[in-house]
């Protein structure tokens, strides 16, 4: 059984005006236990939408998706969600942002402190578990986002952007920290990204997107080993390949608009 499936899934906004969109249409898709998936496309093509369905935040229009083959209905620890930034509680420290999940679950204290110490080693931020978020650099931000993430033991991190807003060298030491630990811990993951680069680097499985309405175009699987070469031929392939895809709407929309 796949860990997360989407059938028929579509998904229809109404604006404030009153204008209905539909993020979503037809989406069916399934993510198998220990992948690490990657969602990319164009801005507006339904990628945090699709995430947030999973998440458990709102519920599709029409189509289901499912965990573990049970509906997925509302959030739950059983899945977590690392966002593009602002996602730290600004009152609380490095340690007690690591700490939530837990204190929510009510895990006994030293508990607590015994994982939270085990993430921010993980994270490479122990020495930094009693400063408050405003102390830190964006990067350094976005590791205890993960930390935080992975606390409480999820089935699924979910990830809408999670490197966007960081350096690029950061994101680099960011996404190779992430890949160290997905597999260390055989985690499954959902990543967002409109990076193709970040994406090949990244991705087991790369699912291309296309807007208006949101739909999935393919699904490649990256079967490159890792750590990935960005200077080799096949990292160019793949980056090429999913790059046509993603241009081909835009060329047929400029081909139907030229006279
Ligand atoms: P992406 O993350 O790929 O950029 P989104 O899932 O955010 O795409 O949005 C998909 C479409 O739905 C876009 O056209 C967007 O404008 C629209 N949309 C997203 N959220 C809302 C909302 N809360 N109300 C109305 N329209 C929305
Ligand atoms: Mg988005």
């Amino acid at each position: 059984m796949a860990l997360i499936d989407a059938r028929d899934v579509s998904h229809l906004y109404v604006g404030s005006d009153g204008q209905p969109t539909w993020a979503l249409q037809n989406v069916s898709l399934s993510i198998e236990e220990g992948r690490f998936t990657c969602l990319v496309g164009p801005s507006g093509c339904g990628k945090t939408t699709l995430l947030q369905l999973i998440a458990g935040f709102m519920s599709p229009t029409r189509g289901a998706v499912t965990l573990s083959g049970a509906p997925i209905k509302r959030p739950g620890p059983d899945r977590s969600v690392v966002f593009q930034e602002y996602a730290l509680f600004a009152w609380f420290t490095v340690r007690q942002n690591v700490e939530f999940g837990l204190r929510v679950a009510g895990m006994k204290a030293s508990e607590r402190r015994a994982r939270s110490d085990e993430l921010l080693e993980m994270v490479g931020m122990t020495r930094a578990a009693e400063r408050y978020p405003h102390e830190l650099s964006g990067g350094m931000r976005q590791r205890v986002a993960v930390a935080r993430a992975l606390a409480t033991h999820p089935d699924v991190v979910l990830m809408d952007e999670p490197f966007a807003a960081v350096d690029a060298l950061t994101r680099v030491n960011l996404q190779e920290e992430l890949l160290r630990l997905a597999k260390r811990l055989n985690l499954s993951i959902v990543f967002v990204t409109h990076n193709i680069d970040e994406a090949v680097f990244l991705a087991d499985e790369v699912v291309v997107m296309s807007a208006h309405p949101g739909s999935v175009k393919t699904v490649l699987t990256i079967d490159m080993p890792h750590p990935r070469d960005r200077g080799s031929g096949a990292f160019a392939n793949w980056y090429t390949r999913i790059n046509g895809l993603l241009h081909e709407d835009s060329s047929l929309t400029a081909s139907a608009t030229t006279p």
